[in-house]
Order: structure tokens, then sequence, then C-alpha cells
């Protein structure tokens, strides 16, 4: 089935035209229709695989479709656990609905509340929020949301995580019994369920791969990398393929901060992206990334959640996180859409238990690239930083306890 099959309004037909979706994701071939007939929807689908898109196009041709006359508050409300979130959905509601009329806005604190307030005024038919912001504005009477007709919740799991059980609660309380909710999380347990249930009606549930939570189009690899010698390895991949866009995860800001300084010591240009990092300059690093300006960006779990950005090429994990989840999400930063991605994860000795933790997880085996003790050392011989003395400290590895040799060995 093709978008031009659809029955929704031609403004957003042809601006999916020009944005060159034609045919509709899995997750949006299952709930466009659903969510067009009025159904609640409650959806197990990760990021990547075009969950976005899967509630912003009904709910647009909805809003489009029928008008509200006499009522200037907010139509949609669209909750998400990040300010980055916020953005990013809004930015895809203007986009699929730039033909439209419909005036989408992404509320999040950390700016100032004096403009917010003044687009509020003005009008907002779908409003993407994080809850702290949105509640200091409806308790200050800026916002109206009595009449809404769409509740979204997306990446409700990480919603709970940060703590917004009774956040979401409370806009139960101030939103009309009768709408359609939308509940989409990338992960299901038993919390997430009892959530779910409190929200949606009879809702038709829709999961998307679950056996294999890993997006189809990501190709994984692994290589055994002793922790000190990440840093080469980094630097290997990006030289070998510098016209490619590249995500690198790493476990604290700390080290994120330190693998830039060793990438530009050897002449790569990076940035960091990290919670240590302004709100605002968060967002400009995020448009150079965006733009290709920057091509590689060096980020920890809790900056990276939810963004979406198209075309990155590599998600090289250069530590492997400690909660497989994770992995799952750090993988779907690339090979979004019907795009291909590849996922490099480099793991020390001591990292081992974390990556059987994943493969149980995802049920499947990560493919190990096996490297000679020769190609594992040129690797170290070809970095440019003067720094490092790599034969000198191999020789001391090896004089202490042979460690090295017999790891690699292993
Ligand atoms: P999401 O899972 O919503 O974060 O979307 C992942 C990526 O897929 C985004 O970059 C979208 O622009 C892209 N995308 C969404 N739907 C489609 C589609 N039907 N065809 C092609 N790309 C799509």
């Amino acid at each position: 089935m093709k978008f031009s099959d659809y029955n929704i309004s031609p403004l957003i037909k042809s601006q999916l035209e020009k944005l060159g979706f034609k045919k509709p994701t899995d997750i949006q071939f299952k709930a466009i229709k659903p969510i067009l007939e009025g159904e609640d929807v409650l959806a197990i689908a990760q990021t990547g695989t075009g969950k976005t898109g899967s509630f912003v196009i009904p709910i647009l041709h909805k809003l489009v479709a029928k008008t509200h006359k006499n009522y200037k508050g907010v139509r949609c409300l669209v909750m998400v656990p990040t300010r980055e979130l916020a953005k990013q959905n809004a930015a895809v509601f203007r986009e699929i609905g730039s033909e439209t009329s419909i005036k989408t806005f992404g509320l999040f604190g950390g700016v100032e509340q004096e403009q917010q307030i003044r687009t509020l005024n003005n009008g907002i038919d779908v409003l993407v929020s994080t809850p702290g912001r949105m509640f200091d504005l409806i308790s200050q009477g800026h916002l109206d949301i009595s009449q809404l007709e769409f509740l979204v919740l997306d990446e409700a799991d990480l919603m709970l995580d940060m703590g917004f059980l009774k956040d979401i609660q409370d806009v139960l309380k101030h939103i009309p019994k009768k709408r359609q909710t939308l509940f989409f999380s990338a992960t299901i347990t038993k919390k997430i369920k009892t959530l779910a249930y409190t929200l949606v009606r009879d809702a038709i549930r829709i999961q998307i791969s679950p056996q294999n939570p890993v997006a189809e189009n990501i190709d994984h690899a692994v290589v055994m990398v002793e922790m000190d010698d990440k840093r080469f390895f980094l630097e290997n991949v990006l030289k070998e393929y510098d016209e490619n866009k590249f995500v690198v995860f790493a476990r604290t800001k700390v080290r994120v901060e330190r693998i830039v300084a060793a990438m530009e010591r050897v002449g790569i240009k990076s940035e960091a992206l990290h919670g240590g990092i302004e709100q605002k300059d968060r967002f400009v690093i995020l448009d150079r990334f965006r733009s290709g300006e920057n091509r590689v960006l060096i980020t920890t779990d809790v900056a990276a959640r939810g963004i979406d950005i198209p075309s990155i090429d590599y998600v090289v994990n250069y530590d492997v996180p400690d909660n497989p989840e994770n992995y799952v999400h750090r993988c779907g930063r690339c090979g979004r859409g019907n795009k291909r991605g590849q996922a490099i994860s480099f793991c020390s000795k001591e990292e081992k238990p974390l990556l059987e933790a994943i493969e149980e997880y995802t049920g499947e085996d990560i493919e190990h690239y096996e490297m000679s003790l020769a190609e594992y050392k040129d690797v170290l011989k070809d970095t440019d930083d003067g720094s490092y003395d790599w034969k000198k400290l191999i020789e001391e590895a090896n004089k202490e306890d042979g460690s090295f040799d017999e790891w690699k060995d292993k």
C-alpha cells in the first residue's frame, strides 16, 4: 500500500511525496488506519521505525478534516520525556503539515517562558511538550487543554524512568475523558502496561518486531578492543570512513570530553553532546550535526535518546552500554526509515558480560569482527597521536604479565 492510496488530505499527501515518503513503514501501516478510525492505540515500537509519522499523519489529517470553531486552546497534546524529542516531534508535525494551517509548538523548560507564552496566546493546535514547563503554564493560566481531542504519549517507558508518572496522571485532570489516546513505548513492562491501561480505552494493540527489537536495517559488529586502545580504533574507523556521519556513545560526560580531545590530537573534528552542556548549546550542536557541518558526534545515552537525525551511517559503541535496552536505542540512531546503518561496538574484556546481556536481550549474537594480532597492532601503529608510544606500552604489558598477547589469543 502506498500513501497515495490512503484516504488522507491531499495537503498531507503531497507533502509526504515531497519528503520522499512513498509507502508506510510497518508501524505506520498498522497504526494509521485505526487512528483515522478514531481508535485508541497502544504501540510498542522503537525509534527509527517511523513511529512519529504513524501518529503525526493521521492526527494532522483529522485536525484538518474537522475544525473546532469556538475553541482557541490546544487540540492535540504530545507528551515527551526530553526537550530534544519535543523539538524533534514538533518539527515532524510542522514538516508533514507544512501545507496545512495546523500550528504546532514544541514546549520545554530551560528557556525563557515569555516568548513561549506569546506563541501559545496566538493559538496553537498541536503542543509537543515535556511535563515540567507545561504544568507551569497551565497553572499560570496560559495553556488551555480543556477541550483536547488527542493525547499522545511518546516514549512512555522513558517518561516513567524519568519519574514523570505523576505528571502524566495530573494531565488527565485537565483534559476531557472523551478523547483519542495514543500510547507509544519502546519497551513493555508491567509498569508500562498498568499505566497504559489507565489511559487508553479498548485500544488497538500494535507491536513491532517483538522478538527482534534491533531495527532490521542495521548491521551489527563487535570488535574486541582493550579499554586503553579504544581511541585508536575510533581514529581508525573515522579516518577510513571520512565521508560518513558517526554518533559515538561513551559511558560518561568525562569520557565523552576525553574522546573529543583525543580525536582533536589526531586531526579529527568532533563535537561533544552531554547533559553537562547547556540546553541552547545542545541545540546548536545538534543542528551542526544535522546539517553536516560536523560529522562526528560524541555523546552519552542521556543526551542522545530520541534524537532523530537522518543519514547517520554509523553508531559506535565506544563503551558497551550497561543496560541492554540502551544498546537498542543507541543503534536505532542509524538505519532510520528505509536507510541502512552500521553499529560497531568496542568491547573490552571487562565489558564482555555486558555484551552477553545484550545478546540475550535481543536474542541475537552480534557478529565478532575477527582481528589478528598483527592487524590489531597495525591499528595502534597507524595513529597520528605523536604522544603515544604504542610499541613501548605493548612491550610493557607483555613484560608485566603477558596480558596483551594472552588477551588477544582468547
Ligand atoms: P522515527 O522512528 O519516527 O524517529 O522515524 C525514523 C526516520 O524514518 C525519520 O528520519 C523519518 O523521516 C523516516 N521515515 C518515517 N516514515 C517514513 C516513510 N514512510 N518512508 C521513509 N522514511 C520514513
